[in-house]
């Protein structure tokens, strides 16, 4: 069977991304064969709803033929040159523009990368060159947030806060400090605090890492406006506000990562514009091009880009992709798609408000203790009935649902026990109600299995068959 030849093959020679190798090559891989719509399809005949989007990215849906069209033509006309040397190309060119032409008015420039990490690895190193050349070379320090994800490059998994990745690869990049994350559930819903308070208190405690290293040695804060792979935390209302009125104190770059609330995951074109905060520097990447073809880049606001423009000489820093000509001439079409068909209003006024109006009905489900959703993300809190607190991590819940969902046909993520789902942003209505009716059976089955295996895990024969 042309299954397992590809498993076997896949075992003996393919060390997946973010993957127990040996774990894996005992079960072997899920063979996703093609893709439509929301849809995908693996070797062995599933149709599954991709409720994921592929990773966060496939925001236009699978077997759009107008992107296609576009990579075709461009790979014809140039397939690949470079925007070193003075030279550049006019897809690149169109794509910057468009680029600005969407994002805050105050954001006019574009430095173009191959993906998310590389955009953060260019944070890291044009926030530090843009103080050294205001003079305060000094102000190093980037503070960014427990649990956060910024990618898996050595910068990226640095200004990232997800502590197993910081056990493997170190050491970190230095000056880099973490603060609370606002993430009400997941930190034990801390008694006496109600969430607008407890987002309150988060911003506090940047205040107080500002103070703590010092102003003048400060150089950005970075975050996602929505945590996504943290498990899509929606921070309290309170939150951004606040910590608004803390930065507006101190002379520090904000860096708002946009990677996966970029291009109307929350119903606006940037994440930054749903909270209203004017950044400094916005990293993207995955939506740009609905993840047909690998490109990121960072926007930079007109403060960093006059400082690096006016003084600073070269700047030492760049991929051999970079605004590659057939990713960007995909990333192209795929924002005139998005305009044309008025994806981002949409979400806003009418898929979003839909989702979350559907997705909320799971609230009733005794396994559920907690359920959020902004645009087009959203995620369950897994909870012991029994005690309304999380389950016993031996359980594993969050993989279980995550298999059982798979399953059933839908893809749905876990981070811990934290179900998360961020869909293409083209989901019909009709397709939502199959999501969430879905999710609700993987629920239920969930529940029954997760019984069964605390009466086996509670039994005495079992007790004694371990000791
Ligand atoms: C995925 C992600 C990245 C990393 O992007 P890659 O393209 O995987 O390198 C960075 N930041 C955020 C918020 C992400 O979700």
């Amino acid at each position: 069977m042309q299954t397992q030849a590809y498993r076997q093959l896949d075992r003996d020679h393919h060390l997946h991304p973010f993957t127990d190798f040996k774990a894996l090559a005992e079960e072997g891989s899920r063979i996703v064969t093609h893709a439509e719509g929301v849809y995908i399809h693996d070797s062995e005949g599933h149709r599954i709803l991709d409720a994921m989007a592929g990773l966060w990215c496939v925001n236009l849906g699978y077997g759009r033929e107008e992107l296609v069209e576009a990579a075709t033509a461009q790979l014809r006309e140039l397939p690949y040159y470079n925007n070193f040397f003075k030279s550049t190309h006019p897809p690149a060119v169109k794509l910057a523009e468009a680029l600005c032409r969407l994002a805050p008015a105050h954001m006019n420039r574009v430095f173009f990368t191959g993906s998310g990490s590389e955009a953060n690895d260019t944070v890291l190193r044009m926030v530090r060159r843009f103080w050294a050349l205001e003079g305060k070379p000094d102000k190093q320090w980037i503070i960014a947030r427990e649990n956060a994800y910024h990618g898996s490059t050595v910068a990226g998994l640095s200004l990232g806060g997800m502590a197993p990745m910081h056990g493997q690869g170190g050491p970190l990049v230095p000056k880099i400090t973490h603060v609370r994350q606002p993430y009400w559930f997941g930190e034990g819903r801390p008694a006496g605090q109600d969430p607008g308070t407890f987002g309150r208190e988060c911003a506090a405690a940047l205040e107080a890492k500002i103070l703590e290293l010092g102003e003048e040695n400060v150089a950005a804060f970075i975050a996602e406006p929505v945590q996504g792979a943290g498990g899509a935390i929606i921070p309290p209302e309170s939150y951004w506000p606040a910590v608004k009125e803390v930065l507006a104190r101190y002379d520090i770059l904000l860096v708002m990562d946009e990677v996966i609330c970029g291009f109307g995951r929350l119903g606006e074109w940037f994440g930054s514009m749903h909270y209203d905060l004017a950044p400094d520097l916005m990293p993207i990447a995955k939506g740009l091009s609905s993840g047909y073809l690998p490109i990121g880049g960072v926007l930079v606001g007109d403060r960093v880009a006059e400082t690096l423009i006016e003084r600073g000489g070269e700047f030492f820093h760049g991929f051999t992709y970079s605004g590659h000509p057939v990713c960007a001439a995909v990333a192209l079409k795929n924002l005139e798609l998005m305009q044309a068909e008025g994806v981002v209003e949409r979400v806003r006024n009418d898929i979003g408000p839909y989702l979350a109006e559907r997705w909320a009905t799971l609230a009733e489900h005794p396994l559920v203790g907690e359920v959020r959703s902004l645009g087009l993300i959203g995620a369950l809190e897994l909870v012991d009935p029994d005690t309304g607190g999380r389950f016993d991590k031996s359980l594993g819940a969050g993989t279980l649902c995550r298999d059982i969902c798979f399953e059933l046909g839908l893809v749905m993520r876990s981070v811990g026990d934290t179900m998360i789902i961020s869909p293409p942003l083209v989901i019909s209505r009709a397709e939502i109600d199959e999501l969430v009716s879905l999710a609700r059976q993987a629920l239920d089955d969930t529940e029954r299995r997760l019984v069964a295996r605390k009466q086996a895990a509670e039994s005495p024969s079992r007790e004694e068959s371990r000791s």
